[in-house]
């Protein structure tokens, strides 16, 4: 039982809000304060004070006893504004009370327990139907209780905290993720993953109702939720044949369709002689059941279904239709993300969503350090030191390509001479792949350094492990003759000394000596330095592997301590 107890009129209003939103486990007391809250202590689980915390804290400090045996106490002000676990957050449930307490009264919920439970991905918030007990498993993911995970296959989901595993088999809640009918009750909920796709094939003319009756009980006799279905599919000649597209239309499916001949390239148990004299294939339900699907045309050129396709009902009739339904394996999702700089106000919002929808971050140790504190509780972080790319790409492809849901992080922009390129050189066709562009280091020192890449340019990096000497000064060479602003990374580092100094000296050839050179050494890091110079008086010896050197083209100015190069039609030449 939930005691509710309020001092105000505007309290007693909130209260029965909650009340007529939970009629059969409330009740509430009507006395003063201090006496309501007496008789609520002593007689229920769970309390809801429409009070200042203060005031609460107060009138519960004598009856305090036992955090195993006290109620939990969550404590709602006058506007209603914020639902606030004050006493029992885990053993008394306070926590989840206050989170079901904030969505009946439309109220922040305010959890102060140094937990891993509060992190957590929301059941709905996956995007996937969620059918069952979500209050109830929710407020046991929120009060840090055991809940058991059970699911068919492995999908892409965020991390989940410890306390919900595949082993918690004492567990009281459970959360299921299948595609199977299974018998519902009040402590699990059923997560649908889209994993079915339902192939059709109809003759002209075909009622709705024979579509969606055939459909319905292929899918109730096989044991099979319609809430997992992907989409439907068919032959790109039936793309207009009504009775489809309506009954699409009536469980919001999506109707995808495959020319004939591609079809005609997938293998299937049931293939039929008339259709193919007439359509061009002899399978059109069983084979775009089997068909790989809409994002990846590529995977589709082979005609081959993808290993992780199975027929799981194999073509059946009525008059004027044919149904087949295919289980489709969870595809991996690999999340290659740019941190920036360092500063954290210049991480992009979406690479913080990209890192917290994943189970695993593969990095170097210093980057995985810092955004250690974004990341969902329960991640899997595979970091590792300097050196060896190679390894860490294949390792993050192989993740994703075992279900998982992969970020691989590095700094500025992961594509600039970094990770994506080795990574997605390992990727093939069964991973999806999202990269999350990254404010890279040449726009971060040209922010510091003014204006300077205000027209052509070009980023060098100096560094001849991965490429010959001859091809970098090939490079600068014609950056020096075509007069471009030349950004260097990897500049210089204690076993690479020579090469800026030779760097600078071929762009000196085609430029004078005034030229400015801005360097920018840990740029948005603590230990920023920001320097101005000239292609003249550059000092080598200032720069690091911390550090780019910006070199303006023959047009860059200094104005009021900021590098500037002209866009051209204002200055003169650039
Ligand atoms: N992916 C990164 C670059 C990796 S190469 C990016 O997009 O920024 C590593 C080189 O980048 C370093 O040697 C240095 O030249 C440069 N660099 C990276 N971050 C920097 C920063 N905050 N300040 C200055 N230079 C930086």
């Amino acid at each position: 039982m939930i005691g509710l107890v309020a001092a105000t009129a505007a309290g007693r209003a909130q209260a029965q809000r909650l009340a007529a939103a939970w009629p059969e486990q409330t009740r509430h007391y009507d006395a003063p304060v201090a006496e309501a809250l007496g008789h609520a202590w002593a007689e229920c689980d769970q309390i809801v004070a429409f009070l200042a915390v203060g005031a609460a804290v107060r009138l519960a400090a004598p009856l305090l006893a036992d955090k195993h045996t006290d109620p939990g106490l969550v404590c709602v002000d006058e506007a209603g504004r914020h639902a606030v676990a004050v006493l029992g957050g885990h053993a008394g449930g306070a926590n989840g009370l206050a989170a079901a307490v904030a969505q009946v009264l439309d109220a922040q919920p305010v959890v102060t327990t140094a937990t891993d439970a509060t992190d957590l991905p929301g059941l709905d918030d996956l995007g996937w139907p969620v059918e069952g007990a979500v209050a109830a498993v929710t407020r046991a993911l929120l009060d840090g209780a055991p809940v058991r995970l059970d699911a068919d296959a492995t999908w892409p989901l965020p991390a989940l905290p410890a306390h919900v595993t595949p082993d918690a088999q004492a567990a009281a809640h459970l959360i299921r993720i299948t595609d199977r009918l299974v018998p519902a009750d009040d402590s699990t909920v059923v997560l649908r993953p889209p994993s079915l796709v339902v192939g059709v094939g109809a003759s002209r003319g075909v009622s709705t109702a024979e579509v969606l009756d055939l459909i319905d009980t292929a899918l109730a006799q096989a044991g099979l939720s319609p809430a997992s279905v992907r989409h439907v599919a068919t032959v790109d000649v039936k793309a207009d044949e009504a009775g489809i597209l309506a009954a699409c239309a009536a469980r919001g499916w999506p109707l995808v369709t495959y020319p004939a001949g591609l079809l005609a390239g997938i293998a299937v148990p049931n293939p039929s002689e008339v259709v193919q004299a007439t359509l061009g294939t002899p399978s059109v339900a069983e084979a775009a059941a089997l068909a790989a699907g809409t994002d990846h045309g590529s995977a589709l050129a082979a005609g081959t279904p993808p290993g992780g396709a199975e027929l799981v009902v194999p073509k059946r009739k009525s008059a004027m239709a044919t149904v087949a339904i295919a289980r489709h394996g969870a595809r991996g999702r690999l999340a290659v993300i740019g941190l920036g700089p360092g500063a954290r106000d210049l991480l992009t919002p979406r690479a913080v969503a990209a890192m917290r929808a994943a189970s695993v971050v593969v990095g170097l140790d210093q980057y995985v350090a810092q955004v250690q504190d974004l990341l969902r509780p329960g991640t899997r972080v595979l970091a590792s030191g300097l050196g060896d790319e190679e390894a860490r790409a294949r390792t993050a492809v192989e993740q994703a390509q075992l279900g998982h849901a992969v970020a691989l992080i590095g700094s500025g922009d992961a594509g600039v001479y970094a990770m994506a390129s080795p990574a997605l050189a390992q990727a093939d066709s069964s991973i999806d792949v999202d990269v999350v562009p990254g404010v890279t280091a040449a726009l971060a020192a040209s922010a510091l350094l003014g204006a300077p890449l205000g027209h052509d340019h070009a980023a060098i990096s100096l560094s001849d492990l991965h490429t010959p000497w001859p091809i970098i000064e090939r490079r600068i060479t014609g950056a020096a003759a075509g007069d471009f602003v030349v950004t260097f990374y990897n500049p210089r580092s204690r076993g690479r000394d020579w090469q800026l100094p030779a760097a600078l000296q071929i762009l000196r050839k085609h430029r004078p000596d005034q030229t400015p050179v801005g360097i920018v050494r840990q740029a948005y890091r603590h230990g920023q330095q920001v320097a101005i110079t000239t292609l003249g008086e550059v000092d080598p010896t200032t720069v690091d592997m911390l550090t780019v050197v910006v070199v303006g083209a023959s047009a860059t100015r200094v104005v009021a301590g900021r590098m500037v190069t002209p866009r051209g039609y204002r200055w003169g030449p650039a």
